[in-house]
């Protein structure tokens, strides 16, 4: 979309008046006087999240293991309003685990390589902890990564070429992990055309959903991929460590889940605690062990604010308020060497802006000197995620003044080079 912007701080503060989610923000834990530019990391913590973990605590206290009667089905509650934001079918999405062992319980379940077709297919910029997974479960079926992994190189480094990915998918692949939104470029792969090139050539496709659920809209009715995995605790504001998601299509249903466990024997007959498992034949069915409550609660307060304000008006304004950030990159830091990393076009670009300079890492130190919490990512990209349920436009033009400063007093070669443990 064509946005008008001027430069200028009343500029601003008429996009807060005019912003259709500017109350949102007083559900949020702000700290004053603090810019959090770091929800595609860790998402903010909202009243509502904080009132149903307190819940949770609270039906412990007062219902100790009584509290199963009225909580047996909670993942596959919260599934169905997290399923919402993709518009999945009920009984297809689940919160269990964590993404990484969503990936190993969706791979084991799915994988099921034969001498001709054993090749599981991935890019090269996806998080590396889908690339473990997929090296170990291919290891587990008695093969080599080198030979069973076939990765599809990006041509620069930043992003992934969907042409090349289709071109790689040959005879002897049997199934394809990809991201969604990449962590680093905010690249939007299209995964409606990805998936229909795979199921045309019979191979499984599955979706690391991180930094696009809660952030872009999709369709997974329309998509019909196979499989898909998120975690929670970045535009889902389910808390730091929150149980992630995993989708299934029901086509699936029938198969045996490749990491069983009692949680996803049948409802009626869990408790007999007989020696033969019987799968329940939905996702629950991919349950492991006892779901993590605690864990789990922060989620119930947080999706039922996201899906009042709807994944419309998320995705309206995030496009908006990270165009905004674009602009005044554009205007005012790209004569310091500045870069912008991510694609420009609204359906290409997830929720954040990738900001690229030589000194990255040094100017997200001084940063945060400045109250600003941004987050670097290898070799020189300052993340910045402007967040449309609680970031302001204020807080975006003060970003850029900040920055400005930054870069044209040379602030950030105060700063030294060397990493520190979490970057
Ligand atoms: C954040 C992220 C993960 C994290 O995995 P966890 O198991 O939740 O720690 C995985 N994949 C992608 C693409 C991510 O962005």
């Amino acid at each position: 979309m064509n946005y008008q912007f001027t430069n200028d701080l009343a500029h601003a503060k008429k996009l807060d008046e005019k912003d259709p989610l500017a109350k949102i923000r007083d559900h949020f834990y702000i700290k004053p006087g603090q810019i959090y530019m770091d929800g595609n990391s860790l998402g903010l913590a909202s009243k509502e999240a904080v009132a149903s973990l307190q819940e949770m605590t609270k039906v412990w206290q007062d219902k100790a293991i009584g509290m199963w009667d009225e909580y047996f089905h909670y993942g596959q509650k919260l599934g169905d309003e997290c399923g919402k934001l993709i518009n999945a079918q009920k009984n297809e999405v689940l919160i269990t685990g964590s993404t990484t062992s969503n990936v190993h319980q969706c791979v084991s379940t799915l994988y099921q390589p034969t001498n001709d077709r054993y090749k599981i297919l991935v890019d090269d910029l996806n998080f590396p902890t889908d690339r473990y997974a997929i090296d170990s479960e291919v290891r587990l079926k008695g093969y080599d990564p080198n030979d069973a992994v076939k990765v599809v190189k990006s041509p620069d480094g930043k992003y992934i070429d969907e042409d090349a990915v289709i071109n790689a998918m040959t005879p002897d692949v049997t199934l394809i992990l990809l991201p969604t939104v990449l962590y680093r470029s905010a690249q939007v792969l299209n995964m409606e055309r990805l998936t229909q090139a795979a199921h045309q050539r019979n191979i499984i496709i599955g979706w690391d959903l991180c930094h696009a659920i809660g952030a872009i809209k999709m369709d997974f009715q329309k998509i019909q991929p196979d499989f898909a995995i998120w975690c929670t605790y970045k535009y889902l504001n389910g808390g730091p460590g929150s149980v992630a998601g995993m989708y299934l299509n029901s086509k699936h249903f029938d198969k045996n889940p490749g990491l069983a466990g009692w949680w996803g024997n049948r409802d009626d007959t869990q408790f007999q605690l007989k020696n033969q498992f019987e799968h329940q034949k939905d996702v629950s069915g991919w349950q492991i062990g006892t779901p993590t409550m605690l864990g789990m609660a922060p989620l119930e307060g947080s999706l039922k604010l996201i899906n009042e304000v709807g994944i419309d008006q998320i995705r309206a304004k995030s496009l908006k308020i990270t165009a905004y950030l674009m602009y005044l990159i554009d205007e005012k830091l790209t004569i310091y060497g500045c870069k912008i990393g991510n694609p420009r076009e609204d359906s290409k670009r997830g929720g954040h802006v990738c900001l690229e300079h030589p000194n990255g890492y040094q100017i997200s130190l001084a940063l945060k000197d400045y109250q600003v919490i941004p987050d670097f990512r290898e070799p020189d990209v300052i993340r910045l995620a402007p967040i449309a349920l609680y970031t302001s436009y204020q807080e975006v033009y003060q970003l850029v003044e900040i920055l400005e400063n930054i870069l044209k007093n040379k602030i950030y070669e105060k700063y030294s080079n060397k990493r520190g443990l979490v970057v």
